[in-house]
């Protein structure tokens, strides 16, 4: 499995540097210049608010940007959350890149871990997830998924801002339009695989929270598949999140923590709006601190482990190999798991990624990985309470978008 892995990437790293045929290659512009005019992608994706920074004019054109930079050809496989307005977005960067000479797969409503394995399995050439992730309701975004189910680097992304600020992309004749089609096969091989990937004892009791979002109609069923005996909160698909904020935080899970205590369960598991992550709740009810959590996790596996620079010491004394940090970014950890071939890789938000299974990071996955060291090693509480206990406070700052792009000017010119 590792050994095919490192030959799919060793493929990935040589593929990347196309960009589009060589007569139609856009004009580069200097990077300051384009951070300042021109940048769409985040740390994860694009991602704003519907109407004013998220257009269907916008997905058209990253559609047809896309198309542009591989080279006008091959096959595209799209999902999306639960959000109301994924089905206009999703029409119109399907058709920026029908139009544009790409073939569409579309996979409809589902965690983006399936997106990346989907693009993987299907031998994509590259897949897309609408998502605003944890943000709520009016936001929405596009994330864009590599062959190997990783997500695109900052690199690649840069290319796909220049053809789109440049305008370069290109409509191919009518004969050459790209063929839409439907695969809803791939769901159940994921359900498969995913349980395939756990030995949990019969009857462990969950309490599974997805926030009306992507995670809704998968996750419960894989934890049942996987033997436990699943209780669910807010897993009716619903753009509009009735039941709790997507973002899984202690604020937006009383409930699940109220839950597990009444129920008895042995564990709760809290998924993100896309479900590429998941945080816990031990059978007394407390959320699981995030450090205490990853730590945890990646001392069962043996080799290294790598994570973000916010993570916290206790990592350090955890785990059995090195510990290799790098910038915030399941993309950045990514990269960094194919370059050292690492077991494991994960930033302390609960955004963890399996290299075993799939480059993307996968939410589902990771819960049922938790329930099977509670089902294996005892209570949850117990088994954090001896992980080493270091102080870390995260604090969100809201800044707008133009001053995160001076912030980031600045790094790249001082650095
Ligand atoms: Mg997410």
């Amino acid at each position: 499995m590792r050994q095919r892995r490192t030959q799919q990437n060793q493929r990935l790293r040589r593929d990347e540097h196309h960009d589009g045929p060589d007569e139609l290659r856009p004009q580069v512009r200097s990077i300051g210049e384009m951070m300042v005019a021109e940048k769409l992608f985040g740390t994860s994706g694009i991602r704003g608010k519907i109407g004013s920074e998220v257009t269907c004019e916008l997905a058209l054109n990253v559609g047809k940007s896309l198309a542009y930079y591989l080279g006008n050809e091959g096959c595209v496989v799209i999902g999306y959350d639960t959000r109301t307005t994924n089905q206009m977005l999703d029409q119109a960067i399907t058709s920026g890149l029908l139009e544009s000479g790409v073939d569409v797969i579309k996979i409809g409503m589902v965690p983006t871990p399936l997106v990346g394995y989907a693009t993987e399995k299907l031998d994509a050439d590259a897949g897309i997830m609408l998502t605003a992730s944890h943000n709520p309701s009016q936001y929405n975004g596009i994330k864009l998924w590599n062959k190997n189910g990783m997500a695109y680097t900052s690199e690649q992304e840069r290319k796909i801002e220049e053809i789109y600020a440049n305008k370069s992309y290109v409509s191919v004749s009518w004969d050459k339009v790209g063929k839409l089609s439907v695969n809803e096969e791939i769901k159940g091989r994921y359900i498969d695989d995913l349980v395939g990937m756990v030995d949990i004892k019969k009857g462990l009791k969950v309490v599974v929270d997805c926030a009306s979002g992507a995670g809704s109609e998968i996750s419960p069923l894989v934890f049942r598949k996987a033997g436990c005996e699943v209780t669910t909160l807010n897993s009716q698909p619903d753009g509009f999140f009735p039941g709790r904020n997507p973002e899984p935080n202690a604020e937006n899970l009383q409930t699940l923590m109220k839950t597990v205590v009444a129920i008895g369960a042995d564990l709760g598991v809290a998924h993100d709006g896309d479900a590429d992550r998941m945080i816990t709740v031990d059978e007394k009810g407390n959320i699981s601190p995030f450090d205490s959590l990853l730590a945890l996790i990646s001392k069962q596996f043996d080799g290294d482990i790598v994570t973000t620079v916010d993570a916290g010491l206790c990592m350090d004394e955890s785990v059995k190999g090195n510990v290799i940090r790098t910038p915030v970014g399941d993309v950045n950890v990514a990269e960094v798991i194919i370059e050292k071939d690492a077991a494991f890789g994960g930033e302390p938000s609960g955004t963890w990624l399996h290299p075993d299974f799939c480059m993307c990071p996968d939410g589902i996955l990771s819960g049922l990985r938790m329930a099977e060291i509670v089902s294996r090693e005892g209570k949850l509480s117990e088994l954090l309470a001896k992980i080493p206990q270091y102080p870390n406070i995260r604090e969100k700052i809201t800044c707008t978008k133009e001053q995160k792009l001076e912030e980031e000017y600045f790094l790249f010119q001082n650095f």
